[in-house]
């Protein structure tokens, strides 16, 4: 058993003095490639990690939901009849309350719940997902939440069901306007494999990533460079990305090839041109790593990992001089490939590593992190994992 698990498990103790209903678990995720491309209804490559968020649930007698986190000083109490008019509202709730009660506001707004009907539950939360790491703690702290509720409420939603309830907590909820790909990564994960997602239809498959086999290893370094999707730069690539299409006349940048880019360049300012550019060819470049994988292996998409960092630093503008220290000194220290993972502006990097490389990478890392007078990161490797799942 994991420690979160434990963690979990005891916190709900320690609230209820009583053993728990149920126990839950759900990822948090790294994104192999395709950034900033899910809002523009395109495509992403992520995959599930073995860190976790867990859940233990204790059943109430009264209409009550409690909700308390290892991460958080106070548990918060809601009543079950209070919940449709919970959100949106600022403050009601402390911000991180917001994430499970946002999403069990969004399931209790669903045609088959009946707010009379659902038992008051206490939900007590442990993760080793590093928060704020871009390794999307929210989406599994959402995902746990969601699959422990849809049990013992017996609401029947289905996996994806349950990332769109994920997202709706975290738009208007929380209130960050992020995409669905941490939701569907969480739900749907699969040991050793990615979920391609077409961000638009929801379609999801599962490509084998065969890294293990290839003798490579995903290494994570977290910048510690806080980031927040719920502010300024990533709302502002947001209004870039809507404003191209816009100007181009489609729906969203995903209706738009590399063979559009000229005329793009054309009818739109620099900085909007840079910011389609980059969602047109990270698009393109997902697929082509999908293709690469499949014919010739983990061991060949290095130059497409290289290239979508290039992109997002000189186009999308989303890195920090971090990054690109932790891309660039893995490289040298013999990396496949490497680049910035999640929204960028801090957050964590992603190395691709033959295995026996693991340690000088780590090493040349640090070296190159302290010869520039950085805040030493964090560094650990990831293994493609299962998705969201009832535990005990
Ligand atoms: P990331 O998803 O990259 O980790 P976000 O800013 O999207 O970063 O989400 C982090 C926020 O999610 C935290 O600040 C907190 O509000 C909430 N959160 C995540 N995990 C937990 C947890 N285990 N307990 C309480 N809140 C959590
Ligand atoms: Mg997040």
């Amino acid at each position: 058993m994991t420690s979160a698990q434990t963690d979990a498990r005891e916190l709900l103790r320690g609230l209820t003095g009583g053993s728990a209903a149920g126990e839950w678990s759900a990822p948090g995720r790294v994104n192999l490639i395709g950034e900033h491309t899910d809002y523009n209804d395109g495509f992403v490559l992520p995959f599930a990690i073995d860190h976790r968020t867990h859940v233990a649930l204790g059943i109430r007698g009264d209409a009550v939901i409690r909700v308390a986190s290892t991460f958080a000083a106070d548990a918060v109490e809601v009543r079950v009849a209070d919940l449709p008019t919970l959100f949106p509202s600022k403050g009601r709730v402390p911000e991180w309350a917001a994430y499970p009660l946002g999403v069990a506001w969004a399931l209790a707004a669903t045609p088959g719940a009946s707010i009379a009907e659902l038992s008051g539950v206490d939900i007590a939360i442990a993760s080793d997902v590093p928060i704020g790491a871009g390794l999307s703690s929210s989406a599994a702290i959402e995902s746990a939440t969601a699959t422990a509720l849809n049990d013992v409420w017996q609401l029947g939603l289905d996996r994806v069901a349950l990332a769109r309830i994920g997202r709706t907590a975290e738009n208007e909820a929380v209130g960050a306007p992020t995409g669905i790909m941490d939701q569907m990564a969480s739900m749907l994960g699969r040991q050793d494999a990615a979920i391609f997602l077409d961000c638009r239809s929801l379609d999801a498959s599962v490509i084998e990533l065969g890294f293990d086999a290839a003798g490579l290893e995903v290494l994570v370094i977290d910048t510690k460079v806080a980031h927040s999707h719920a502010t300024g730069g990533y709302r502002e690539r947001r209004a870039s990305c809507e404003l191209g299409a816009q100007i181009m006349g489609v729906p969203a940048l995903r209706d738009l090839t590399v063979d559009d880019l000229p005329r793009a360049a054309e009818l739109m300012d620099d900085v909007t041109f840079r910011r389609v550019r980059h969602v047109v060819t990270e698009n393109q470049r997902v697929l082509d790593t999908v293709r690469t994988l499949r014919t010739d292996g983990a061991g060949a998409i290095g130059e497409l990992l290289l290239a979508s960092h290039a992109s997002m630093r000189d186009d999308f503008e989303i890195s920090v001089p971090e990054l690109d220290t932790a891309v660039e000194a893995a490289m040298s220290a013999g990396a496949v490939g490497a680049r910035m993972t999640g929204g960028g502006f801090g957050g964590a990097a992603i190395a691709l590593v033959a295995r026996e490389r693991i340690d000088t990478t780590k090493d040349a890392v640090a070296a190159a992190f302290a010869a520039s007078g950085f805040t030493a990161p964090t560094m650990f490797t990831v293994t493609p994992s299962e998705g969201a799942r009832r535990e005990a």
